[in-house]
């Protein structure tokens, strides 16, 4: 039996197909997300990759931001009930979860069973997401996946003290005109969304294990500042971009079973 989670977040779109709800057949992200052509092209893709169609999926879940804008799901589900059902999946030692993602960030706190048991998520301002990196990056001239490079050539962390993206955009290029190193700079801003992330992750109680998941997991520089802040072991999920994905699919699978199919 063949589901689909579909993930249409602000920054990407993810489709996982699933088979019996143990194999990832196939796990499609395009870079573009909600109110663009990425939800349709990741489907797409992950359908043309699989060799399989549309109407082979049992169920399909949608989940994300985006979501209520998909009309080829059978349900749609929450992004906190997602992404910890697909990280519980992954890393079932998994107890905390720190997802960062392109407009938000979530501290997630899971049960021995996989249940929520309690959540955090800062939705409000672009501070501590990957919205925040991507315009450092490009103030800074640089591709977001250089970020963890030059992060691990700092010599030292410039504080970026402003807690808005625009103030903070300013004080990086005021840093730049003083002559500070890209590199120290890169240090600073990934330990700003790290000390807003671990402000969530605190009041969850910060059980081990710690996973990480979402699009900014894949940012080195940003999981080494969350280790540093936290003085704790962090684990990356596997592919932290699709974990939402894998769980709608996972819920899928769930749902399908319940229907008898
Ligand atoms: P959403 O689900 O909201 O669309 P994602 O979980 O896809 O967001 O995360 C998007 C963010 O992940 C981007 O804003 C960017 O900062 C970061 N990101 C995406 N790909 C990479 C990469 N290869 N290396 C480092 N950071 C990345």
């Amino acid at each position: 039996m063949y589901t689909m989670g579909v993930d249409i977040g602000s920054a990407s779109s993810k489709v996982v197909i699933l088979k019996d709800g143990t194999d990832i057949v196939v796990a499609e992200v395009v870079q573009f997300g909600t109110g663009s052509s990425g939800p349709q092209r990741a489907l797409d893709e992950a359908i043309k990759k699989s060799n399989l169609s549309l109407s082979d999926m049992s169920k399909i879940v949608v989940t994300g931001y985006g979501r209520f804008g998909f009309d080829k799901a059978d349900k749609q589900i929450s992004e906190i009930s997602c992404h910890a059902k697909g990280i519980f999946f992954l890393v079932p030692t998994a107890r905390t979860i720190i997802d960062i993602g392109g407009q938000d960030a979530k501290a997630i706190r899971l049960d021995a069973r996989g249940n929520v048991s309690q959540f955090f998520m800062n939705d409000k301002c672009a501070a501590g997401t990957g919205r925040f990196l991507d315009v450092m990056a490009r103030v800074l001239e640089i591709n977001i996946e250089e970020m963890a490079d030059y992060d691990a050539r700092a010599t030292e962390v410039t504080k970026v003290s402003s807690t808005c993206t625009v103030f903070a955009e300013s004080e990086v290029i005021s840093h730049l005109s003083k002559g500070v190193s890209k590199e120290n700079i890169i240090a600073g801003v990934h330990a700003s969304v790290a000390s807003k992330a671990c402000g969530l992750a605190y009041r969850t109680g910060l059980e081990d294990d710690i996973v990480m998941g979402g699009g900014v997991a894949q940012n080195a520089g940003v999981v080494r500042a969350i280790r540093r802040e936290l003085g704790r072991p962090v684990i990356v999920a596997p592919n932290p971009q699709i974990t939402g994905a894998l769980g709608a699919a996972l819920y899928a699978y769930d749902e399908a079973k319940k229907a008898n199919l």
